[in-house]
């Protein structure tokens, strides 16, 4: 279970509090230095910790804590409170255009991040909405990733458009909007190629699709088990080609959940949706008061 760790140690360190009557700010203090360390252990990047546990600081230590009837559940809150503000407070919608225009959104991310199942949920998911989506296969490299999306659209009824392997994703992408427009699809999805790595060449290829066709939303797939090395990407990705908005898979696995923590803070954009298993179903919105929740116990 993704967060297991984290929340263990946690509820821990409100347990203490709360069977306290009043607070000193030295507990105040024994308190936040092990919220600190639990953060610090789930690979959530130093500076937003720091951050984090000064804000919790600033509003504990006031006197509403210290005279407050419950003192304990008052620091509990606070903590709950930074969190869910941490993480972005709302949550953030896909910007869709009306249905009588073309919205485009291009998927990227890292070769196993989950970009292509992912693309597949969320066509799956405008549709029962009411759209019209359309699936363009824009990775040419990975030998499987047209058929793959074929067998994934294919389940979730969404139809693709592909060119095979020997044509340019520049050249795929143009004639996506194209067919799209032709055949009455108002959403298309480019699910471009990932690399293992991020180099120069995979970055190129992106702001080519960008300058080509007019992207509405870039939409960044990363992969929550890969801790702070997903929010390094997420920022990467971010500065050279303008990411709207973040989708984290894996969360159902054993992550320890730097990443959704940091994330935001990090780069500034919002997580949108969340992966929750390998099944097109599972994929869930992102809410950040919910996932606080979950963190808290
Ligand atoms: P891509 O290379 O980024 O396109 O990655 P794929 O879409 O091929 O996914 C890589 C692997 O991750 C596949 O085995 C997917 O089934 C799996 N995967 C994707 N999203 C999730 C998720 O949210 N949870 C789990 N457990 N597995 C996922």
């Amino acid at each position: 279970m993704a967060f297991e760790s984290l929340a263990d140690k946690l509820q821990n360190v409100f347990k203490n509090l709360r069977g306290k009557g009043r607070l000193t700010e030295a507990d105040v203090k024994t308190a936040l230095k092990e919220v600190k360390m639990a953060l610090l252990e789930a690979d959530v990047s130093f500076k937003v910790v720091k951050q984090f546990i000064s804000s919790v600081q600033e509003r504990a230590v006031g006197q509403d804590v210290l005279t407050s009837l419950t003192p304990g559940q008052m620091v509990i809150k606070i903590v709950n409170e930074e969190l869910v503000k941490l993480m972005g407070s709302e949550t953030t919608e896909i910007a869709l255009k009306p249905q009588n225009e073309i919205t485009v959104i291009m998927m990227i991310g890292l070769q196993g991040a989950g970009k292509t199942t992912t693309t597949a949920k969320l066509a799956g998911k405008f549709k029962a909405k009411g759209r019209n989506p359309l699936l363009a296969a824009c990775d040419i490299y990975r030998p499987a990733a047209i058929k793959q999306l074929q067998v994934n659209g294919e389940k979730v009824g969404v139809p693709v458009f592909s060119m095979g392997e020997n044509n340019s994703p520049v050249n795929i992408a143009k004639a996506a909007v194209e067919h799209a427009k032709k055949e009455g699809c108002n959403l298309v999805f480019l699910d471009t190629a990932g690399r293992l790595q991020i180099d120069e060449a995979m970055m190129e290829e992106l702001v080519q699709i960008k300058e080509a066709v007019h992207v509405d939303q870039t939409i960044l797939v990363v992969d929550a088990m890969t801790g702070q090395d997903a929010v390094n990407v997420a920022g990467s990705f971010n500065d050279k080609i303008g990411v709207d908005g973040v989708i984290l898979t894996k969360l159902d696995g054993d992550t320890r959940g730097g990443a959704a923590l940091s994330i935001r803070s990090v780069t500034g954009r919002p997580i949108l949706y969340v992966g929750m298993g390998e099944k097109l179903s599972d994929l869930e919105q992102f809410y950040p008061d919910r996932m606080a929740s979950r963190i808290l116990g």
